[in-house]
């Protein structure tokens, strides 16, 4: 229990600041190199951290970034997580560029669910947002279906006078395919100039978008992983459809159920708080898990209320490298 009385059992962990895809409201000007390379986490440490994270009571694991796929080692993680103890639930989240040849290894090696991100259906378009081939990507998403996931869904960031017209097609292409559609209303992550007045589109004005075609149901029992999606199911369509409010449901936080791991090996108790806690140091100081128990707990305890996002929180990393 955190110090505001939530079960805090869920961890994921950027495993690679690294991406292949320049998304306007993450990495805009594309990748880098902003981070030290010997600073990053190991295979073998993720694996030992995952395993005194386990033991402390954490149940649920996510693999993300940047974009994970790009480091060439995580089957070989998804397979030593999985054999851990306590590992229940083990999720990948991918922008889906490379996920048409990963998908069957990365189920092979004991991947639950997949969450893939999909802003626009129109390549043009996509390629405006992202900098990528949106067909390779439907294929990823093809691919991870087949593959036979517990689950896949698809998150959408929402951006007035961007992607506003690609919601239907998008609803349509999640019901065809059998799988959610998450919503995600843009938060000031890695840069705060990507969200402004103009461009934030709230989730609210996307459900009655959505409402200007079908019926939607809510579905307050419904709980597709670990996250704090609200979701309704629209009544001809079938599709399922989530909304992520971060910042217009003011109750947003009281469920948190997380904490992360950057891919420089702190803890991040909330992704919209500066508050980190170096595991790193710990790790290659001494071959004993106890220092890392203890600052795990530290993390706990310091875990605030809520985020930062609605007051004049200043990004002072990329949201790849916290891991999203
Ligand atoms: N590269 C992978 C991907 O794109 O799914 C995993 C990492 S990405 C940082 C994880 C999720 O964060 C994606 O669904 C992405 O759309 C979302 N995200 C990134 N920047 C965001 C922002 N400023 N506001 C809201 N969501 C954001
Ligand atoms: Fe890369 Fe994902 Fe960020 Fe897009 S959202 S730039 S795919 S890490």
């Amino acid at each position: 229990m955190d110090p505001f009385g939530r079960h805090i059992d869920y961890l994921r962990i950027s495993i690679t600041d690294r991406c292949n895809e320049r998304c306007l409201y993450c990495m805009p000007e594309g990748y880098k190199g902003w981070e030290n390379r010997p600073e990053h986490l190991t295979a073998a440490e993720i694996i030992r951290i995952v395993r005194v994270a386990a033991g402390l009571g954490f149940r649920k694991f996510r693999l993300t970034g940047g974009e994970p796929l790009v480091r060439n080692d995580v089957p070989e993680i998804v397979r030593a997580m999985t054999e851990i103890p306590g590992v229940e639930c083990l999720g990948l989240s991918t922008n889906g560029t490379r996920l048409a040849a990963l998908a069957p290894p990365l189920r092979a090696a004991g991947l639950r669910t997949v969450n893939v991100s999909l802003d626009a259906l129109d390549a043009g378009l996509y390629r405006r947002i992202t900098g990528g081939d949106v067909n390779t990507v439907i294929a990823g998403i093809r691919a991870a279906v087949a593959a036979g996931f517990e689950r896949v869904k698809l998150n959408c960031v929402l951006m007035r006078g961007v992607n506003e017209a690609e919601l239907w097609p998008l609803v349509l292409f999640a019901s065809e395919h059998g799988v959610p559609l998450r919503l995600i209303e843009l938060m000031p992550l890695t840069r705060t100039d990507v969200l402004t007045e103009k461009n934030f589109l709230p989730v609210g004005e996307a459900m009655e978008l959505l409402r200007q075609r079908d019926e939607l149901i809510p579905q307050p029992d419904r709980r597709l992983g670990w996250g704090p999606a609200k979701y309704f199911q629209l009544k001809h369509t079938g599709a399922l459809v989530g909304f992520i409010g971060a910042l217009t449901n003011l109750h947003f936080c009281e469920s948190c159920n997380k904490m992360r791991l950057t891919a420089d090996g702190k803890i991040r108790p909330c992704l919209g708080d500066h508050g980190e806690i170096d595991l790193r140091a710990a790790l290659r100081a001494t071959d004993s898990d106890d220092a890392l128990r203890e600052l795990f707990a530290t993390a706990l305890r310091q875990k605030p209320l809520e985020h930062q996002f609605r007051g004049a929180y200043q990004p002072c990393r990329p949201m790849t490298a916290i891991g999203g």
